[in-house]
């Protein structure tokens, strides 16, 4: 059998035979690229070595021979050669790349001869003996499998001899020494010399790359990521280079084009007479590549070729190591550049118009989440921090400010031009105005569709939530994070991001928003399937989400609309209402200002579908808390001073009191308010059409949704369903107007998944709920799992993802996709959309896609990314 491959005779899909590394470095071969040359020993190999229980397979050093024959000649060196000695690099390299297998030995052919010719072909002694040292060092550790602290610790006893400290203050004489003192310590533990005859290195190498691969950690590697434990590894032997041979040498990194701003030049830097540690080590600085030009304009005009063929054949900006040794380039490794978000959109616009990639192509090369960055203020990339604790990333982009622990002060502050930063344990829409006027929110509790989340997320403001670390005193007015105390006013910065929390200002890069990302995404919507809405709940989101390219709004949480100064009050009468004409009392003062608020939403998404959600949330979320309460008729008591008042507070506590739920979220919430305060939704619905119809009659062309939240049963659905008929209808036959509308629900409980056949008699849309779709599949409390015991999870790996930022398509997604397939079925052609904060993440969108869904719907900010992520899942 055939165990052997030169480089030049393998090929990119042959990674199960040459094992990744092998693969690749045979179609970097192949495409024409001076590759140092090299051979492949099979996975066939490993696998024969251990069939027949750990041996050498007869004739395969014989095949290594031959091939390395070929090698001598492409390189024009020869192995163990004492005037110009071939030197190889050994390295393991299986199907699946696998840390924990055997580390790379390098230099493999240095023996007592040869390390006098590699130094003075590089007129380097000092140079070949540390070369010589490594290599001893690396295979005494990796092949003979002496403990490498031994090594480490003749090594370090000659540096204090010395009195030195760093390895490369060693001199030549001392390296000597070192050389010495490992090759008795190897002697005196095996009971053999270390083997001078390269051919017998060389055999040792490949046997113990055999070997690592059923080392402990290999093992535990693969049966950690269930990679099967019989396809074994094969070995590459590879011819080394050194750029440290005279001036005539070199060596360096290049990417094709500018990583940061994605301009159409080479970019990178070059060190002439040196080898690629001393670029890493920081003793000497690198120049820029465009240097090279001048200095070696042959090998420059060569490199430039070779980028382009790159960028040719894998289709992406490269980033390419290279050697250049006595006047002649080698590549060592080429990969996809890593890049800015405005370099990524620029590259991709940029190789679609010059015809090297098609549009879909283009498309496929960003990032969706990196779009999201471009939009948002950022932390320069080189500025120091003083990162004082860590949070959830809940909403993107950066913002420093003066730390303020309330909301109305918030308020205050902004209005004098101060920057401030809202930190709360978490928000309510109590505190809406101290977000509006917060650079920034951080809070300690809460996860990624908590309250502060969602709206800052809304707003495209930046937002930390979930910040356990951090242990805020109100009564203080400052927080605590270990020893550090932050007080009112001083100043802190937050990166919503990386959900770093950082102390004082922070130097941040304003966002830029390119021609060229404006096309990318209008290709993004030539080939998309899904619609993309957005969540928006005010007149100017909702323009927001039209200049971001929505088309429709998903979700309008009308709750939002409950809070303001003017507003409260009557929402606290209603819900304080003893009796049903004091409650219709107060919901006559809220039917103009929701109906105010319609007109406006419904306009500016003229033309487009606009999702309104009636009342969601359990009622005591418009209340002051107990404890407040508490605290107030407490005072009042005491100080005698306001009996009229008491009484009052005392009334609003015993009603606050009776609306406590041990659990709001599974309890008197949604549409089970409608049920029992049928009037609070009839205001609603009613309102939703008095917008209607003036905005009809003014000719503007609206398209409202009427959905309803939390249903369980179609029995609910029924009876939302008649009333909001028979609201329209008369609304349109008292306005002799007709205009066109829709009804259907929320799909956020399990029941309602699983009954969505039934649900689809009474609805001509659904939209998926994921927020609390996950809360109860997952029995996990939405607002308190992230900063509990949730990163725990996540960190095992008990669950691959936080199923709050990531869909999880498994459990959740299976109750999706029995909602699609039951609601088409009783309704053929039934509008389905996702409107949890699940409907911006970019491999939600993709399953969304999959499972048939028409629509994701997402905050405004998040559209951009959302219209690409859906085009790559139609791509
Ligand atoms: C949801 O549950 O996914 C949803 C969109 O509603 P809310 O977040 O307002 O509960
Ligand atoms: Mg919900």
């Amino acid at each position: 059998p055939k165990y052997v491959y030169l480089f030049k005779e393998g090929r990119a899909d042959m990674r199960a035979l040459l094992g990744g590394k092998g693969a690749n470095l045979a179609e970097m071969t192949n495409i024409g690229l001076p590759v140092p040359p090299g051979m492949t020993i099979s996975t066939e190999a490993c696998k024969e070595y251990y069939h027949i229980g750990g041996k050498m397979p007869a004739g395969i050093m014989d095949e290594v021979k031959q091939y390395l024959t070929t090698v001598e000649e492409q390189t024009g060196k020869k192995f163990g050669d004492l005037s110009n000695p071939l030197l190889v690099s050994v390295r393991s390299g299986a199907m699946f790349s696998m840390p924990g297998m055997m580390d790379t030995i390098l230099n493999l052919g240095l023996n007592e001869q040869t390390v006098q010719s590699l130094a003075s072909n590089t007129d380097n002694l000092r140079f070949a003996y540390d070369a010589f040292r490594r290599f001893i060092q690396m295979f005494g550790d990796v092949v003979l499998e002496l403990p490498k602290h031994e090594f480490e610790n003749l090594l370090h006893r000659q540096k204090e001899e010395q009195g030195v400290t760093y390895d490369q203050e060693l001199t030549s004489e001392s390296l000597r020494k070192v050389i010495n003192n490992y090759k008795e310590m190897i002697e005196s533990e095996t009971g053999h010399p270390f083997p001078e005859d390269p051919m017998v290195q060389l055999t040792m190498a490949i046997e113990a790359v055999f070997r690592s691969w059923n080392n402990d950690r290999a093992i535990i590697y693969r049966n950690l990521n269930k990679i099967p434990h019989d396809l074994g590894t094969a070995v590459n032997v590879q011819s080394m280079v050194f750029g440290n041979m005279g001036n005539d040498s070199g060596t360096g990194v290049a990417f094709t084009r500018n990583p940061s701003t994605g301009e159409n030049v080479l970019y990178g830097e070059f060190l002439t007479n040196a080898q690629g540690e001393d670029v890493v080590a920081g003793i000497r600085t690198p120049r820029p590549i465009a240097q090279l030009k001048e200095e070696m304009p042959v090998i420059y005009d060569q490199f430039e070729k070779i980028a382009d063929l790159l960028e040719r054949h894998y289709k992406n900006m490269q980033d390419i190591e290279f050697t250049i040794e006595r006047g002649r380039l080698y590549i060592l490794q080429t990969r996809n550049g890593k890049r800015t978000a405005q370099a990524s959109v620029r590259v991709a616009y940029e190789m679609a118009k010059e015809g090297l990639i098609t549009k879909q192509a283009a498309l496929l090369l960003v990032e969706p989440n990196q779009l999201d960055q471009l939009l948002h203020r950022q932390i320069d990339s080189g500025a120091k921090l003083n990162v004082i604790a860590k949070g959830l990333p809940a909403s993107p982009g950066a913002a420093s400010g003066k730390v303020v622990f309330d909301s109305d002060e918030a308020e205050r502050m902004g209005k004098t031009g101060a920057k401030v930063l809202l930190v709360r344990m978490e928000t309510t829409p109590d505190d809406i105005h101290g977000i509006v006027a917060a650079q920034g929110i951080l809070t300690s509790r809460g996860g990624m569709t908590s309250h502060a989340a969602v709206v800052a997320r809304g707003m495209g403001k930046p937002c930390v939530c979930g910040c356990e670390p951090i242990r805020i005193d109100y009564a203080k007015e400052e927080f605590t994070v270990g020893q550090l105390t932050v007080k009112k006013g001083d100043i802190i910065s937050i990166d919503g991001s990386s959900g770093q929390v950082i102390l004082g200002e922070v130097p941040m890069k304003e966002p830029e928003i390119s021609s060229e990302y404006s096309i990318v995404l209008s290709w993004a919507d030539e080939y998309k399937r899904l619609e993309v809405r957005a969540n928006a709940d005010t007149p100017e989101d909702a323009k927001k989400a039209r200049e971001f390219g929505a088309t429709g709004i998903g979700l309008t949480r009308t709750e939002h609309m409950f809070m303001g100064q003017e507003r409260l009050p009557f929402v606290q009468q209603m819900i304080l209402a003893e009796t049903l004409e004091e409650r219709l009392e107060a919901l006559s003062h809220l039917l103009p200002m929701q109906q105010g608020d319609f007109y406006g939403i419904l306009k500016a998404m003229e033309g487009y579908p606009v999702c309104i959600r009636l009342l969601d949330p359990p009622l005591h979320e418009f209340l002051p808390s107990q404890e407040e309460l508490l605290i107030e008729t407490t005072e009042l008591k005491i100080t005698g001073k306001d009996p009229k008042l008491l009484a009052e507070k005392q009334q609003l506590l015993k009603k606050v009191r009776a609306l406590h739920e041990f659990n709001p979220m599974l309890g008197h919430r949604g549409c089970r308010l409608g049920i029992t305060f049928p009037e609070i939704y009839e205001m609603q619905i009613q309102a939703i059409f008095n917008a209607t119809v003036e905005l009809t009659k003014e000719g503007y062309n609206v398209l409202p949704e009427v959905e309803i939240p939390l249903t369980i049963d179609v029995n609910e659905m029924k009876i939302f369903k008649e009333k909001i008929v028979a609201i329209a209808e008369a609304a349109m036959s008292a306005a002799n107007a007709k205009f066109h509308y829709s009804v259907g629900t929320m799909i956020e409980l399990p029941r309602a998944a699983l009954l969505a056949d039934e649900l689809a008699e009474y609805s001509e849309f659904f939209s998926f709920g994921t927020n609390d779709l996950t809360q109860t599949t997952f029995g996990f409390s939405r607002d308190d799992a992230e900063g509990k015991f949730l990163p725990n999870y996540v960190e095992r790996k008990i669950l691959k993802e936080n199923p709050f930022i990531v869909l999880d398509q498994k459990g959740v997604g299976k109750l999706m996709r029995i909602a699609v397939e039951g609601g088409r079925k009783a309704r053929p052609g039934l509008l389905i959309g996702i409107c949890g904060e699940h409907g911006g993440e970019p491999s939600s969108v993709a399953f969304c896609h999959q499972i048939g869904l028409d629509f994701v719907s997402c905050s405004p900010y998040r559209v951009p990314l959302a219209r690409l992520a859906a085009a790559q899942a139609a791509i």
